[in-house]
């Protein structure tokens, strides 16, 4: 978990790779559906370019078949879910069908200045379209109303593991590695 901006897409294919589990991050799987024009992507295209959520039902059923494919099976690591109230439960039912939960759930931290000049400069590099001056406000707000409060969910379970995500990536990557090897969720 992190706000828009806080490397969570970043620090997701880097640490998946180090636990040897899938990277699943319901940005990319969005954007690659936007790409190749599919249905889900004409369907996720509005809400993703004005900065909102996708509704959870598409968002819920996208994870879900994606987390059946043969590779999650023995472990992943969700980048970018959830994010809703309505997200969590459906993960749990998910978790509870295959017998499993969460080991961790990591939070970035990062200042609101940092976020935006981060985005303002993958908007440049990437040319995404929600990266414009206003979207990048209104998905901060987004995070703020839906998201952030599902940091109190996952911390009363003492799933919680806060790290500081500023500065430099490799940095941030060995912060993390280090509090989940504490957290007992990290490979050893
Ligand atoms: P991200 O790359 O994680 O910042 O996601 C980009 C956009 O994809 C978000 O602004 C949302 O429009 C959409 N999206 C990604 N993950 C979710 C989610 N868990 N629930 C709803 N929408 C999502």
């Amino acid at each position: 978990m992190g706000p828009p901006g806080a490397g969570k897409g970043t620090q997701a294919k880097v640490i998946a790779q180090r636990l040897a589990v899938p990277a699943v991050s319901t940005g990319d799987i969005f954007r690659v559906n936007v790409t190749q024009r599919t249905e889900l992507g004409r369907e996720a295209k509005r809400y993703m370019d004005a900065g909102d959520y996708v509704p959870d039902a598409i968002t819920n059923a996208m994870v879900r078949a994606r987390l059946a494919e043969p590779d999650a099976a023995d472990g992943f690591l969700l980048d970018g879910y959830p994010r809703t109230v309505s997200q969590v439960e459906e993960l749990d039912s998910m978790l509870a069908e295959r017998g499993s939960g969460l080991d961790a759930v990591l939070l970035l931290t990062v200042d609101r200045d940092e976020v935006v000049e981060r985005l303002a400069r993958r908007a440049r590099d990437e040319g995404r379209a929600d990266d414009t001056v206003e979207v990048i406000g209104h998905r901060q707000d987004v995070y703020a109303d839906q998201t952030a409060p599902l940091v109190e969910v996952y911390d009363g379970r003492g799933l919680l593991v806060r790290v500081d995500g500023m500065g430099p990536v490799d940095e941030v990557t060995s912060r993390v590695l280090r509090v989940l090897d504490q957290a007992g969720a990290a490979a050893s």
